[in-house]
């Protein structure tokens, strides 16, 4: 799924009140009837009017009929629901302009913005639910019985939860972008200027490093949380550079920033030991193999961690999603979405390997869902790439 924002400027106010209209009916129609976007749409120039919306929505792709539907009816598209929420961010000046796609993933698109004083950001697209081609009969099962499988309602509880964690982790003081906006499956947050654990070839002191990543592990389980997909590519590594004040010498530190939280659940969680122990594990794996490096103690184990909750003055963050409405039938779909996606990711990793098929999977009069989420992981492409970024290292003037 390609972010295209060139229809954008050529939407009417018409337009745009269709496609909400089409949008409100998504909440009880699979495929929302012609009469139904007509009176949400609440357009004086009657149904001649929103014929010829639904015809431009329907030609840009933002909204689609399906295969042997039985009715005249319209479903928004993902094109369609990204449109609506760059409209709500550009309407409240979080978004200006979209610039290049930093990364892409099964569940989401991650894009560098711009609001109106040229402030660079980041917007992330949730596309949880999106459809793995290989995998489409299962799936398809499963989300044609099940309303809570579709991937508008997860998408946009996956961008609701993150966005929440966001916020609280932000207050709480933990290195994390800043949240800025939220609207439906996306939000906007500060632009981390670092690169991925992942692409840093060496650093000069590893176990340095690799004593600051477990730390701020520790201090998410002192506010009750398990980051649960804590790994090379969720952690930015930002350098601090500061002027040692009785050598006059500049010192640089690192200094992880954690991103990802859709994931995320309570140090109470029945499975809680299992995500703790394989989060620490890839940190341990990852700087075995990148840096050779080895801890000498064992741990942190998960029962020693688990009395640390909410001690120290640590407010306890895992009731946070509650705090937010985000209900516990609605945690419990999004986590079986998120888990069912990491086995289909085990069990047919093919499925989640790079093609250069970018074909927009959005074309009108089609139930194109089994092309949906046939596209490249981006981030798997990464991957396999090389680490080229060095950084942490002092240049020799300044030494
Ligand atoms: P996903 O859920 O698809 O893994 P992430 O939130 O982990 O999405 O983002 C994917 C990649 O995009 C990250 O590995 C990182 O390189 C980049 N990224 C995401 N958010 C930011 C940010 N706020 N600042 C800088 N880079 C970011
Ligand atoms: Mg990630």
């Amino acid at each position: 799924m390609k972010l295209d924002t060139r229809a954008m400027r050529h939407l009417t106010a018409e337009d745009w009140k269709v496609l909400a209209a089409v949008e409100q009916g998504s909440k009880n129609h699979e495929l929302v009837p012609v009469p139904i976007i007509e009176r949400f749409s609440r357009l004086k120039g009657g149904s001649s009017l929103v014929s010829k919306c639904i015809s431009t929505l329907a030609k840009t792709s933002l909204i689609a009929k399906m295969k042997e539907a039985k009715y005249d009816g319209y479903r928004l598209t993902y094109g369609g629901l990204d449109y609506l929420a760059l409209h709500t961010h550009s309407q409240k000046k979080h978004i200006y302009s979209v610039g290049t796609r930093v990364g892409v993933g099964k569940e989401s698109d991650i894009m560098l913005v711009a609001d109106h004083t040229g402030a660079q950001q980041i917007l992330k697209i949730h596309r949880l639910g999106r459809i793995s081609f290989r995998t489409v009969k299962t799936n398809r099962d499963y989300l044609k019985k099940n309303a809570s499988g579709s991937w508008m309602y997860l998408s946009t509880l996956a961008a609701r939860k993150e966005y929440a964690f966001l916020s609280a982790l932000h207050s709480a003081g933990i290195p994390v972008p800043t949240p800025i906006a939220h609207s439906r499956h996306t939000i906007v947050m500060s632009l981390v200027d670092a690169p991925p654990l992942r692409q840093i070839s060496s650093v000069p002191d590893p176990a340095a490093l690799y004593a600051s990543l477990i730390e701020l592990y520790l201090r998410l389980a002192k506010h009750g949380l398990i980051h649960g997909d804590y790994n090379e590519f969720n952690i930015l590594i930002r350098e601090d550079v500061s002027t040692n004040p009785e050598t006059g010498t500049e010192e640089i530190t690192l200094v992880p920033v954690v991103i990802d939280f859709p994931q995320m659940i309570s140090m109470e969680h029945v499975n809680a030991e299992m995500y703790f122990d394989r989060d620490i594990n890839c940190v341990k794996i990852f700087f075995e193999r990148r840096f050779h490096f080895k801890p000498t103690t064992p741990g942190p184990f998960y029962k020693d961690v688990k009395k640390t909750v909410g001690r120290d003055g640590f407010e306890r963050l895992d009731a946070t999603l509650e705090a937010s409405g985000i209900t516990k039938k609605m945690a419990k779909d999004l986590e079986a979405a998120i888990r069912q996606h990491e086995e289909e990711k085990l069990q047919n990793p093919e499925a989640f390997e790079p093609s250069d098929d970018e074909e927009d999977d959005d074309d009108e009069d089609e139930d194109e869902e089994d092309k949906e989420g046939e596209e490249a992981n981006t981030a798997e492409k990464e991957k396999e790439g090389q680490p080229s970024i060095v950084i942490g290292f002092q240049s020799p003037s300044e030494s």
